[in-house]
């Protein structure tokens, strides 16, 4: 789903260069010059399209900031773009709940505002913990959170926030008080390391303790940060946002390791790890696969590399549907690997003869070229504590399936 942004200014040329930021962040715009049209366009939109608002502080019917508060009062996070430069007006801007206040005249500007529109959008998949003992702490920082699009936990006890982390994989943040309902915010820290590392789950400390021992404390019980209140808003969106950043960056890089490049396929390094964890476990019956596509090279030397290319990641997306519940991964060149937990070797043919006759029969379009592929598997369901031997007998029906003709799948004779 694309998200809207409600633009809400005036002046010509700031217009014609915000539709562009907005537009580069993959976002569409609606627009109003007044804050009578933007009621008008809001009251025939869900709230929910958007995912913030840009509103400019002076307008011909709201000179003195009027529709801040309206979009604020809408629950829309709310971005200020202004060129008033007095430093009350600048303060009356800062008094409100807004996301952001970015003076028109700075050349950064532009840069800064798509980075803020990327990053409200990506809030909306981030939770973020809070754990405090009083409740009314808890209500500050979670409507801070919720004004940059967080979904927000709370709760006053270490018990809890441990349970919480479990149970939703999405909270990425954390934020710890130092008195908590049931023990210290130390003791959270340290227990919630022995589930996370610093790189899964950001933790940031918080208190009003002057002492900086504390501070020293909670990071070496594993805080990745630590805010010492009162803190300006500014200070706290800029920690929040480096500190989840930091979990952002770790992910893309572990997923970039994980994966293979043109299919985005698991690769085999990836794959080995994963179904040598399953396999240990030993729960029989197990199946394993090997794919590979049948005279692929012809398929290159007659319509090209780039067409071999797209019938690779078309193949591997075939892969991702029919087997989600399974481990796969592009395991070299034009061959894949399935690996299926609990399943008996009838079974494990039953569903790769099905993706075969699938993938024999859809006709791969791309720039002109309609072709199709074929495609050879071997499948062993003999079980084994080592993956390299499933493979190697998988391996050997693959060969007796290329050699009796391809566009088939041999199993372990009966
Ligand atoms: P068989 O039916 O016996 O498997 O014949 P084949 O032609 O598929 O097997 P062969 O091993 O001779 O050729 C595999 C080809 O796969 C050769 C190689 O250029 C091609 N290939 C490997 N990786 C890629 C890739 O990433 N993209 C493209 N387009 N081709 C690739
Ligand atoms: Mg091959
Ligand atoms: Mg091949």
């Amino acid at each position: 789903m694309r998200f809207k942004v409600l633009l809400i200014e005036d002046n010509e040329s700031s217009v014609r260069v915000l539709k562009r930021v907005i537009g580069k962040a993959n976002l569409d715009v609606v627009l109003a010059n007044t804050l009578a049209q933007a009621k008008i366009i809001f009251e025939t939109t869900s709230p929910e399209l958007y995912l913030c608002a840009v509103v400019g502080y002076s307008l011909p019917d709201a000179p003195h900031g009027q529709a801040i508060n309206f979009t604020i009062n809408a629950f829309i996070p709310t971005i200020v773009i202004t060129s008033e430069v007095e430093e009350d007006i600048r303060e009356n801007i800062l008094a409100k709940s807004i996301v952001d206040y970015i003076p028109k005249q700075n050349a950064q500007m532009f840069e800064y505002l798509n980075r803020l529109l990327i990053r409200l959008e990506k809030n909306k998949q981030i939770g973020v913990l809070v754990v405090d003992k009083s409740r009314h702490n808890r209500g500050i920082l979670s409507s801070l959170l919720g004004r940059h699009n967080f979904i927000t936990f709370d709760t006053s006890s270490a018990a809890q926030a441990l349970d919480l982390l479990q149970r939703h994989p999405l909270i990425k943040l954390m934020l710890v008080e130092e008195d908590l309902a049931d023990t210290k915010g130390l003791e959270l820290v340290s227990e919630a390391r022995k589930l996370y590392d610093k790189d899964q789950l950001s933790i940031i400390g918080l208190s009003t303790n002057t002492h900086s021992s504390l501070l020293a404390q909670f990071i070496k019980s594993g805080a990745n940060d630590f805010l010492r209140k009162p803190y300006c808003h500014e200070e706290f969106f800029c920690r929040i946002v480096q500190n989840v950043e930091h979990i952002e960056q770790i992910e893309a890089i572990r997923r970039a390791a994980n994966s293979d490049y043109l299919t985005g396929l698991p690769n085999r390094r990836h794959f080995f790890n994963k179904v040598n964890h399953t396999i240990h476990r030993g729960q029989a019956p197990m199946s394993l696969a090997l794919i590979d596509l049948d005279n692929f090279k012809l398929i290159n030397d007659s319509f090209g590399h780039d067409y071999g290319d797209v019938v690779l990641k078309e193949v591997s997306k075939m892969i991702v549907r029919h087997f989600s519940s399974f481990h796969y991964s592009r395991f070299g060149g034009e061959e894949f690997c399935i690996f299926m937990a609990q399943t008996e070797q009838s079974e494990a043919i039953e569903l790769l003869n099905t993706f075969r006759q699938e993938v024999s029969q859809k006709v791969i379009k791309s720039k002109g070229i309609s072709h199709s592929c074929t495609l050879s598997i071997g499948v062993t369901s003999r079980a084994s504590k080592k993956i390299e031997s499933m493979l190697s007998i998988a391996d050997e029906h693959l060969y007796n399936a290329k050699a009796q003709g391809r566009n088939r799948v041999i199993g372990d004779p009966a």
